[in-house]
């Protein structure tokens, strides 16, 4: 005890380097929950965001009185723009992090699509496509998976 008490001792080189070192296990442990948790609240936002859409688009049917909004197939496009500014802001984003960048975009496209993968949203809004039976579907256009292990394009 009485070595703490002695005055303008310092610390030696050994003890700096133990701080130092517990300090780097510390943080090694830390970082990756904290990414890991990063990624857990964007994905809950992106899952939120889905919910979201969807929505606005039921209410958009049943006020339109049987009319999802519709655009020509295969093109990324405005084509749900046509919930703004009624029922959003503007078109939430897409984090399917760390496999694709953020984005709001649009892909209007059949349900079965798996070539666009990471585009965006995926959405049957196509007027000269309507007879398979998915238009008004919206999905997210990602086939990796989430933390849970659950592709993206089946929720
Ligand atoms: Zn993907």
């Amino acid at each position: 005890m009485s070595r703490f008490l002695i005055r303008n001792r310092g610390f030696t080189l050994i003890e700096l380097m133990i701080v130092v070192a517990i300090i780097g296990i510390l943080a090694s442990i830390a970082l990756p929950k904290f990414a890991e948790l990063l990624r857990k609240s964007k994905e809950g936002q992106t899952k939120g965001n889905l919910g979201s859409l969807r929505s606005m688009l039921s209410i958009y049917y049943s006020e339109m009185e049987g009319l999802y909004p519709t655009n020509v197939w295969q093109q990324n496009s405005s084509v749900l723009n046509s919930l703004i500014p009624k029922y959003a802001s503007s078109i939430p984003r897409i984090e399917v992090g760390p496999y694709h960048a953020s984005t709001a975009e649009v892909f209007c496209h059949q349900v079965d699509d798996l070539a666009h993968d990471g585009t965006g949203w995926g959405y049957q809004g196509a007027t000269n496509y309507p007879t398979d039976g998915n238009v008004g579907k919206l999905w997210i256009m990602c086939t990796h998976t989430d933390t849970k292990g659950s592709a993206w394009n089946g929720y």
